[in-house]
C-alpha cells in the first residue's frame, strides 16, 4: 500500500480546501443558525467538478480516483459536515451505486448529468419503521406491464427537497421467504406525478443542510428505471453504503482535524495560572488524543480508498473506518469544547457545531452499534462477502480519463 499523495491528489485537496475555507467558512454560522442550506453550495460544488470528482470522464466526471474522493470529503467536513453530506448522498450513495449497478443506457441518462452536477441525487432507504433493519422496508413497487407503481414514505433523507433524482429501495416481492431478497432499486425523478417531499426541522446538527422526507403515491416509472435485477435491491443498497460510509469516514477525519486545529490555536491563546493552557498536561492529553484519532482515522480511510482503487471488496475495512472515525470525531469535538471552556459552549466558536454535527454520523449509514455487530460478525466467521454480480470498478487512470466510450 502506498499512501503517498500524487500531484493530482494535492491539487484536489487544495482546490476543495480553498472552496470550503474561503467561500463557506465565513458564512457557515449564519446558515447553521438560520437552519438553511447556503444557496450557492450545490452550484459551486458542481462548477468546481466536486460532484463528479471520482466518476469517469466519459460519464461526466473528473476521472480521479477514490482517494481523491476521500481527500475532498476530509476538506469539506473540516469546514462543515453539511458539505460532506452532499458528497455522501450525491456521489457515494447514488452516483457510485449507478457506476456499479446501472446499465449503460441508465448511466448515459442519469449518471452523466449527476456527475456534472446538472442533476442532484439522493438516496431513499430509511422509513419510519425501517432504519437499521433494512429488510423491514414497507414501501412497495408493483409491476404493471412496462411500468412499476411505487408507493411509500422515506424518512430522514438528506437533500430530499434539493434533489432531482432518488435511488429508491422498495419491495417488489412481499412473498419472498427471506425479506432481504424481496427488495429492488429504482432511479426515480422527483418531479414525477405522485411525488411529495418536505424538510424536517429541529435537528440537533447538520442544520445548514437539508434533511427531509419523500412520499410516493402511485408513482409510475418505466421498467428501464429499475437498477439491477428484481430482488437485488438489498445488495445494491449495501454496495451504496460501502461507498457512502467511505465518505462519512473520510469526512469525520476532517472534523477531527478541525477540532485539533481549533484546540491547538486556543491552547496557545488562552492563559490560566500564568501560562498558556497548552502548557497544562491535562490539556495536552486532550490534544494528544485528537492527534491519535486523526492519524488512525486517516490511515483507515486511506486503506479503504486504496482497496477501492484496486477493485478489492472493502465492506469490512470501510465499516471499521466509518465506525472508528465517527466515534472518534464525536470525542474529539467534545474534548475540543472542553479545551475552550465556556467559550466552547457557545456558537462564538465552531467547536460546538462540530459536536452537534458529529453526533449524526454515529447514527446514519449504520449506527455504531451496527458497525460493532458487523466487525464482530467478520471476526467470528459469521459474516462473509460473497462476490457480487456487479462489483465497483477498480480505478484505472487511462480508462477513467478517456472521453470515449470503452
Ligand atoms: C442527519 C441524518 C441524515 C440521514 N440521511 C439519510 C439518507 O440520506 N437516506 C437514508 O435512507 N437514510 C438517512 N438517514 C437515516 C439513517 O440511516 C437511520 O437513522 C439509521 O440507519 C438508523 O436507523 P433508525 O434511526 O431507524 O434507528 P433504529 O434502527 O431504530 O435504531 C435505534 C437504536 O437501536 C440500535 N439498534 C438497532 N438494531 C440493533 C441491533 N440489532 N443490535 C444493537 N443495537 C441495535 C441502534 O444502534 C440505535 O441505537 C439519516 C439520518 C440522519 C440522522
Amino acid at each position: 500500500m502506498d499512501f503517498a499523495l500524487t500531484e493530482e491528489h494535492r491539487m484536489v485537496q487544495q482546490m476543495v480546501r480553498e472552496f470550503a475555507q474561503r467561500e463557506v467558512a465565513p458564512v457557515i454560522k449564519e446558515y447553521d443558525r438560520a437552519q438553511e442550506m447556503a444557496p450557492f453550495v450545490l452550484p459551486r460544488m458542481a462548477e468546481l467538478g466536486i460532484l463528479g470528482i471520482c466518476l469517469p470522464v466519459r460519464y461526466g466526471g473528473q476521472g480521479m480516483d477514490y482517494i481523491a474522493l476521500g481527500l475532498a470529503c476530509e476538506e469539506l467536513e473540516a469546514v462543515d459536515t453539511t458539505l460532506r453530506v452532499v458528497m455522501s448522498v450525491h456521489v457515494g450513495l447514488n452516483s457510485l451505486g449507478l457506476l456499479q449497478w446501472a446499465d449503460e443506457a441508465q448511466k448515459q441518462h442519469f449518471l452523466i448529468p449527476q456527475s456534472r452536477g446538472e442533476k442532484i441525487a439522493c438516496f431513499g432507504l430509511t422509513e419510519s419503521g425501517a432504519g437499521s433493519d433494512v429488510a423491514a422496508i414497507a414501501s412497495t413497487a408493483r409491476r404493471e406491464g412496462d411500468e412499476y407503481v411505487l408507493n411509500g414514505e422515506k424518512m430522514w433523507i438528506s437533500l430530499a427537497t434539493k434533489a432531482d433524482h432518488v435511488l429508491w429501495i422498495g419491495r417488489t416481492n412481499p412473498e419472498a421467504p427471506d425479506p432481504h431478497n424481496g427488495l429492488s432499486a429504482f432511479l426515480v425523478e422527483l418531479n414525477r406525478p405522485g411525488v411529495k417531499t418536505g424538510d424536517l426541522h429541529g435537528k440537533l446538527g447538520v442544520r445548514a443542510g437539508s434533511t427531509g422526507w419523500i412520499a410516493f403515491q402511485d408513482v409510475r416509472v418505466p421498467i428501464d428505471q429499475r437498477i439491477g435485477l428484481e430482488g437485488e435491491g438489498f445488495k445494491i443498497a449495501m454496495s451504496c453504503l460501502d461507498n457512502g460510509r467511505y465518505t462519512v469516514a473520510s469526512g469525520a477525519t476532517g472534523l477531527i482535524r478541525a477540532s485539533l486545529e481549533a484546540s491547538v490555536q486556543y491552547a496557545h491563546e488562552r492563559k490560566t495560572f500564568g501560562r498558556e493552557i497548552g502548557r497544562h498536561q491535562l490539556v495536552q492529553q486532550k490534544i494528544a488524543h485528537m492527534v491519535q484519532f486523526y492519524d488512525a482515522a486517516r490511515l483507515l480511510y486511506l486503506r479503504a480508498g486504496w482497496m477501492k482503487n484496486q477493485g478489492l471488496r472493502n465492506s469490512r475495512e470501510t465499516s471499521l473506518a466509518k465506525w472508528f472515525a465517527t466515534d472518534a470525531s464525536f470525542q474529539a469535538a467534545s474534548e475540543a469544547i472542553q479545551v475552550h471552556g465556556a467559550y466552547g459552549y457557545s456558537d462564538e466558536y465552531d467547536v460546538e457545531r462540530y459536536l452537534r454535527n458529529a453526533k449524526g454520523a454515529i447514527i446514519y449509514e449504520g449506527t455504531s452499534e451496527i458497525h460493532q455487530l458487523i466487525q464482530a460478525g467478520y471476526a467470528l466467521g459469521y459474516r462473509e462477502d460473497p462476490p457480487l454480480r456487479c462489483e465497483l470498478p477498480a480505478y484505472d487512470a487511462e480508462t477513467w480519463q478517456n472521453e470515449a466510450a470503452v
